[in-house]
């Protein structure tokens, strides 16, 4: 008789025949680093995640080495913001500053920096504005130099998340051409119009001043375009793809992976933590087995690479430490 079951009969049987396991490794921790001094205050919208002044960035690092974790990508929260968002590429910016400062504390500490425009430009849109259009062109100009301070500042690797068209082009090319081929591209590729991003934007006071991001980001709906943009970014040079949101989107993940050799990375947001936190509080789920099965859910679905709030929790329970 054929009976599934024996498979399931016990722990011992169920970890031989388990086809995903979480680890460590496929985790990147995203870090807000803000301006002044001595601050960590956590993010009212994430619970557990806070705003780090560069000064105070040296405890939070050691942490999160300690716990197994490799890799962090930054996001800066500027204090001043004007049309073209210049402190967004400014040597002195926020992020620029903040990754000379982990690469001092930690060396080997594999730092991305998220690439876009939305948190320097007082308009709050992901390029230059001409006539309430974000120009896509002009803005390729900026995103490259913006990656290009990013390289300069320490950087091992750019994750542009403007969804600008022939960006990954024009940062490579920038890149090269200054000497930093072998800093990698991690492309934003089918980055999604998403209302999951919520809680980011409070964090990072990046939502933009007027209408919405559906001009460049993708249509919710849409699963051949996801295809078509990570075919694009592949032609131009991409050394990894993303899909974002991760939950809601688990087909499309499925769908990218199963179409490339490249890793696939996806980016479990700010909107699909803050739910679940919201849940746990109000004792509506079991906290450690739903953040589990969630992360687990997305490496299944093909992602080699998860971006996520948790991963400070979760290598806690992977390690078996809480
Ligand atoms: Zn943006």
């Amino acid at each position: 008789m054929l009976r599934p079951r024996r498979l399931r009969m016990n722990e011992g049987i169920r970890s031989l025949v388990r086809e995903t396991t979480l680890n460590v490794n496929d985790f990147i921790y995203p870090l807000f680093v803000v301006e002044g001094e001595n601050i960590k205050k956590e993010i009212e919208t994430l619970p557990g995640v806070y705003h780090f002044s560069v000064d105070m960035l040296e405890d939070e690092i050691k942490e999160i080495k300690d716990l197994g974790i490799k890799s962090i990508i930054l996001f800066g929260v500027p204090e001043s913001k004007d049309e073209v968002g210049s402190s967004a590429y400014d040597n002195e910016g926020i992020v620029q500053r903040a990754i000379r400062k982990v690469k001092e504390i930690d060396k080997d500490m594999f730092v991305v920096t998220d690439v876009c425009m939305c948190q320097y430009t007082s308009h709050g849109h992901c390029g230059i504005l001409k006539d309430k259009y974000v120009d896509n062109d002009e803005t390729l100009e900026y995103l490259s130099k913006i990656a290009l301070s990013h390289a300069v500042a320490g950087a091992d690797m750019v994750a542009p998340s403007d969804m600008m068209d022939r960006r990954i082009e024009a940062m490579r090319n920038t890149l090269d051409d200054n000497g930093f081929e072998n800093i990698s591209i991690m492309s934003y590729s089918a980055k999604y119009a998403s209302a999951f991003y919520g809680p980011f934007r409070a964090a990072a006071n990046s939502a933009p001043g007027f209408g919405d991001r559906k001009t460049y980001q993708m249509d919710p709906a849409n699963r051949l375009e996801a295809v078509k943009e990570v075919e694009l970014d592949l032609l131009e040079g991409a050394d990894i793809v993303m899909v974002k949101p991760a939950l809601a989107y688990l087909d499309i993940i499925r769908e990218v992976k199963d179409m490339t050799n490249v890793p696939v990375a996806a980016y479990n947001v700010s909107g699909e933590y803050a739910m679940i936190k919201a849940a746990a509080k109000a004792g509506l789920v079991n906290e450690k087995n739903i953040i589990l099965e969630t992360l687990t859910s997305i490496k299944r679905a093909g992602a080699d690479i998860i971006i996520t709030y948790h991963a400070k929790e979760a290598a806690k329970w992977l390690k078996g430490e809480i």
